[in-house]
């Protein structure tokens, strides 16, 4: 992610800051300026975008002022026009229960994924609000957790109802049990993946969606070509056969992972993840100037500067002991499946 200046004093600002340690000026995403700024407290209760040539008046949203859990603002008209939440906000239709200890926590780390999320959707121009619209299916977001089966036990339980983390219509559930590092943790060991992040889950979810908004319907047949038939196997054959045989043992090389073996859908989404993972990287990289670019329009230039990046970042991690950064390999066949994802972008790009 970029770093902002504080319009105030200069000081560098990160993307989840709330107020300028510096100068202690107040800081919101102004969606004029598209980029968090210093916001001047006004005598009406409303602030101002101290970016001369944006001045925009702006509210909190209803989350950042009264949730803690969001540091986005919503123009003054739209707050006018009773709108009370920003532009990543206003997708929720769940929340975890506030009530359950620790869940207020869990709900602000799943929505700062949210806003990155949001952030890298908006730099490759996806649509997930046409003209103010809600695009068709719309985009919502359930941030669900398992039923309590004892008091105050918010964990797991056989006795409760699961909430499975995916997609459906338009809707994103995610169990909010995967914003508990311990809990994500023990479940990446469990199906041996070499991520599972919060930030990873919206960018797979989020696969399913477009493929829903972009591909059904529409570019079928040329998705068939190069994912497979996703109407044979059905998915809950392919979902029964995934668990009971595993991923066939020559997946590295035709996937991006394991679980992407599974059905044409999944693998369209782990490979979508895995394209919002490499655009997110490019750009940070270039605004820190460790690559001359981010995000570009020809492909073959972007994974040339990836693959060489990558190299580098996974040496570095491993000097730490960390996971590498990017564990996926890219193949002529996944480079292929890439090429496709990134003319879908590219077409939804030109329409927006
Ligand atoms: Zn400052
Ligand atoms: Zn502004
Ligand atoms: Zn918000
Ligand atoms: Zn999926």
């Amino acid at each position: 992610m970029r770093h902002y200046p504080c319009q105030r004093c200069d000081n560098r600002l990160f993307f989840d800051n709330t107020l300028c340690l510096v100068c202690h000026s107040e800081l919101g995403w102004c969606p004029g300026c598209h980029a968090l700024v210093t916001v001047d407290l006004q005598p009406d209760g409303r602030y101002r975008c101290v970016d001369d040539t944006c001045a925009t008046l702006l509210v909190k949203c209803h989350n950042y002022s009264v949730e803690g859990v969001c540091n986005r603002m919503i123009t003054s008209e739209e707050a006018d026009r009773g709108m009370t939440l920003c532009d990543c906000c206003r997708h929720n239709q769940a929340i975890p229960d506030l009530s359950v200890p620790g869940h207020r926590e869990r709900w602000a780390k799943l929505e700062s994924a949210k806003r990155r999320l949001f952030y890298t959707l908006d730099l490759l121009g996806l649509p997930h609000e046409v003209d103010g619209r809600r695009a068709n299916p719309p985009l919502a977001f359930a941030f669900l957790a398992d039923e309590v089966a004892a008091e105050g036990d918010w964990h797991s339980s056989d006795e409760g109802m699961p909430v499975f983390t995916g997609h459906a219509g338009g809707l994103i559930t995610i169990n909010v049990k995967e914003a508990d590092d311990v809990e994500r943790e023990r479940l990446r060991n469990d199906f041996n993946e070499a991520h599972r992040t919060l930030i990873g889950h919206f960018r797979h979810e989020i696969g399913h969606y477009y493929w829903e908004l972009l591909i059904k319907n529409r570019d079928e047949p040329a998705c068939i070509e190069v994912f497979g038939d996703h109407n044979n196997p059905s998915y809950s054959e392919a979902l029964d056969r995934h668990y009971q045989q595993g991923p066939p043992n020559d997946w590295r090389g035709r996937f991006v992972s394991a679980y992407a073996t599974m059905h044409p859908w999944e693998d369209f989404a782990e490979t979508f993840g895995f394209y919002l993972d490499m655009v997110a990287i490019l750009d940070t990289a270039g605004h820190f100037g460790i690559t001359p670019t981010g995000f570009d329009e020809d492909l073959e230039a972007m994974l040339t500067t990836f693959r060489r990046l990558s190299l580098g970042f996974n040496e570095m991690n491993r000097e730490m002991g960390l996971l590498d950064l990017v564990p996926e390999v890219i193949t002529p066949t996944i480079a292929c499946k890439l090429c496709y994802i990134h003319d879908m972008v590219l077409a939804a790009r030109r329409q927006q």
